[in-house]
């Protein structure tokens, strides 16, 4: 008899949405080889953009932001409302016609937007700007990973923080548990949600096509007026949200390879995470260029400015992470969430969410749990199964963001 009927490797959102979902009726361990919830999803800037990041899957995205909507005043978790919008240059006009026939998004004139002047540069670029005002809004991730690492104690989950898995256990075509570097677990079932570490540790048994890629994102000091918007911009593939207390998130998709983010600049825990950066505005600004990344720094010096009203490029960054720990993306830049037939029985994956793994949360634990009980899934899973891909190495191209939002229009 198994001491557990399911282990998950990883405590990042993808893991604790498993186990929140399991919990009911399973004895759930979760093991992670660092601090519970301190892997890539510690570093979430808490955009929650489902509809604009999944926009063919309408069911997975309204399933996943309706658990933030209903969670919103539990513990210390706040759910913020809030529109998302990307202004739209002359070229781009025909694509955001394509993207404004989904769900929940209009394309508007600038008459027709009445956040226009408070949004964006009186000299913008843009000509148009879609707008998502549905389904979309913005959380503190610290506060959510709290509240969703509680759900789980009160249904009764168990937690081995520091505990670094070694392989999965398989036993006559079956995972049986899995080795940690102090002790065999047994299980029923197990859920390999580890982030980047999936790959390495399924190399053997059910190789997975996901690679390393990285965000990096400042935290600027901005006086902005209330309600202002979340947005993003194709060409150059950023985002930003504004915070509660007064600051202006900004990300932008950036990939080293991963040989870089291996090496990494700064001090590193053992599983390759890294602290995040307090920074003094001057050093990060200037001197420190090398760090902040140089697209980073040009756009906030010089590109953002030109786009938004209310920043400026004397603004102060309070704060920036280049997050070497990386999120993993695969070739289509969709997650793998299954249980493969080519992999054991009772072994489930959830990995690779490119940037998109937070905003999703409920939505994976939901999948996770319906391969590992048999039951029905509430939305449909074939977009993240793995048998979609052709291959299972990791040399393939890696697809920004923006090009597979154009693939998917
Ligand atoms: C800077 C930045 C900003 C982002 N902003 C957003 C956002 O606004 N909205 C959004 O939706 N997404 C965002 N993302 C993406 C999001 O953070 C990820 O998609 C998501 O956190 C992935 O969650 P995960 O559970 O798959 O991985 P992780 O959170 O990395 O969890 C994996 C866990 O597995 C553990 N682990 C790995 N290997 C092993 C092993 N062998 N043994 C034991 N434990 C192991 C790790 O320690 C880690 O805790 C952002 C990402 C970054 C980097």
């Amino acid at each position: 008899m198994s001491e557990f009927d399911v282990v998950i490797v990883g405590s990042g959102v993808a893991g604790l949405s498993s186990a929140w979902h399991l919990a009911p009726d399973h004895d759930v361990l979760v093991v992670d080889g660092d601090r519970i919830g301190n892997g890539t999803s510690s570093r979430a800037s808490g955009v929650i953009t489902t509809p604009v990041d999944y926009p063919e899957q309408p069911e997975w995205a309204r399933h996943a932001v309706e658990f933030f909507e209903e969670m919103d005043g539990t513990g210390v978790f706040e759910y913020t409302e809030r529109e998302f919008v990307r202004g739209v240059r002359t070229g781009e006009i025909e694509r955001a016609e394509t993207v404004a026939e989904r769900e929940w998004v209009t394309l508007r004139e600038p008459g027709e937007y009445d956040r226009w002047n408070e949004t964006f540069d009186d000299d913008s670029p843009y000509e148009k700007v879609l707008v998502w005002d549905e389904y979309t809004g913005y959380f503190d991730i610290d506060e959510w990973l709290s509240t969703l690492q509680r759900l789980c104690v009160e249904r009764g989950v168990e937690f081995r923080p520091d505990t670094l898995v070694e392989s999965v256990c398989v036993e006559n075509g079956a995972a049986v548990g899995v080795e940690t570097e102090y002790q065999r677990v047994d299980a029923e079932s197990v859920v390999v949600a580890a982030g980047s570490g999936t790959r390495p540790l399924l190399a053997d048994v059910l190789p997975l096509p996901i690679r390393k890629f990285v965000w990096n994102v400042a935290y600027l000091d901005v006086e902005l007026p209330d309600e202002y918007p979340m947005g993003g911009d194709w060409q150059e593939q950023c985002y930003w949200r504004p915070t509660r207390d007064d600051h202006l998130i900004v990300g932008i998709e950036h990939y080293y390879g991963d040989e870089a983010l291996d090496r990494g600049p700064h001090s590193s825990t053992r599983n390759g995470a890294e602290g995040a950066q307090e920074a003094e505005p001057s050093g990060v600004r200037g001197e420190d260029h090398e760090q902040i990344g140089p697209r980073l720094e040009r756009l906030l010096n010089e590109d953002l400015p030109e786009l938004l009203a209310h920043v400026d490029p004397a603004d102060d960054v309070v704060r920036w992470e280049v997050c070497p720990m990386a999120d993993c993306t695969t070739p289509d830049a969709r997650p793998i969430v299954d249980a493969p037939d080519e992999g054991p029985d009772g072994l489930a994956v959830a990995a690779g969410f490119h940037g998109a793994g937070v905003m999703a949360t409920k939505s994976i634990g939901a999948a996770v749990r319906s391969f590992l009980t048999d039951e029905a899934c509430p939305f449909p899973r074939d977009p993240h199964r793995l048998d979609r891909f052709d291959t299972r190495d990791t040399d393939f191209d890696f697809a920004p963001m923006a090009s597979w939002q154009a693939q998917r229009s």
